[in-house]
């Protein structure tokens, strides 16, 4: 799937983009309300000279691409909450998916896309927010299934699912070299009554790490 950044202008009108910085500490989850328009539609109405309501989000996403609207890094309007310190639209990043064409699919993009993110920031799907949850309207309105909310948990489920487990760096040593997991060589040793021993500033250094020595005191510092 195609992530494509597209920002609109800061002097998009009603404020559309207030170039605010923000932290962001959560993402939230929206449906379009719109059955026919795509991520492109979406984007373009954002900058649409007849479109003279104030809201915004960071990025939407369909079947095909998802669209990065405003940067994640300044806040929008999406979450229906005013414009407090805590409030949703101050904080959270705000995602819309489209109604249109394969949903299902849009679905599928969506979490993978939101599993990406949230593994970017080392968060889990408890930083995942509906639209309802700021303000009590009903949206994500495709996940509301008559008041159950079923589709929002099977959704959160989705994207646990695709949140790859953390790879840890793994120090392989075979006779005389030391690699990383990756094949990155980061030290040449020699094997002395049968130990492989190879300098440590190497593979430190080799790991991303400075090093330091003390001649003086003979002592390494990482
Ligand atoms: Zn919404």
């Amino acid at each position: 799937m195609n992530y494509r950044i597209d920002h609109i202008p800061l002097t998009t009108t009603c404020k559309r983009r207030p170039g605010v910085p923000m932290q962001a500490e959560t993402i939230t989850i929206h449906n379009t309300g719109n059955a026919k328009s795509t991520a492109a539609n979406e984007r373009s109405w954002l900058t649409n000279p007849g479109n003279t309501r104030q809201a915004s989000y960071h990025i939407v996403i369909d079947e095909r691409e998802a669209v990065e609207c405003i940067p994640l890094t300044e806040h929008a309007w999406h979450a229906g909450d005013g414009s407090g310190a805590r409030s949703g639209n101050r904080t959270s990043i705000g995602i819309e998916i489209c109604e249109s064409g394969n949903y299902a699919k849009t679905l599928v993009n969506a979490a993978e896309l939101v599993a990406k993110m949230l593994q970017e920031r080392g968060w889990g799907v408890d930083r995942l927010r509906r639209h309802f949850d700021w303000s009590g309207k009903i949206c994500p309105r495709l996940m509301y299934d008559g008041g159950k909310w079923t589709g929002w948990e099977a959704f959160k489920a989705m994207v646990h699912s695709k949140i790859k487990p953390e790879v840890k760096s793994v120090i392989e040593m075979v006779p005389k070299v030391v690699r990383k997991s990756d094949g990155k060589l980061l030290a040449i040793g020699k094997i002395e009554d049968g130990k492989l021993v190879a300098p440590v500033a190497d593979i430190v250094r080799g790991l991303g790490l400075p090093v330091d020595w003390d001649n003086e005191t003979k002592k390494m510092y990482v």
